[in-house]
């Protein structure tokens, strides 16, 4: 078995900011050289997510406008921001999602239609990463 891991680094310039990452992680399936197999993508963040999607402006206002609902940005009423201000980007992370996996077939990624990656970030504007590892024949 073949095994391959890649890092990702990003620094959006919003603290919110969804990022499509499919050309990047097309790109590590490539270098792997690995053809049949799986390929995981992940955040090494607990304040970033990993998800499969559209890749529709509107949908990704959508999704930051329903994440705002659901969990507003404030300084004050989370127990976490005792010294940070990030308890909302935790929350927004946790429903949106750490990784995703793919199924690597004749060297390609095998999304179904429509299905993108993103990275999404919720405390931005800094230096954070996404690891890629893939493994297969
Ligand atoms: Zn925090």
């Amino acid at each position: 078995m073949k095994s391959y891991r890649k890092e990702l680094w990003f620094k959006t310039e919003k603290r919110y900011q969804l990022v499509h990452i499919t050309p990047q992680v097309e790109e590590a399936v490539k270098e792997s050289g690995i053809k049949e197999g799986l390929c995981l993508v992940n955040a090494m963040h607990i304040t970033a997510s990993v998800f499969i999607n559209d890749n529709e402006p509107g949908l990704h206002q959508d999704y930051l406008e329903w994440l705002e609902k659901l969990a507003p940005y404030s300084k004050e009423g989370y127990r976490h921001n005792v010294g940070e201000d990030n308890g909302d980007a935790h929350l927004k992370r946790q429903i949106m999602g750490r990784e995703v996996v793919v199924a690597v077939t004749d060297g390609k990624l095998d999304l179904g239609p429509w299905e993108e990656i993103f990275y999404g970030e919720f405390d931005g504007r800094r230096r954070k990463r996404v690891l890629i590892k893939i493994i297969g024949e």
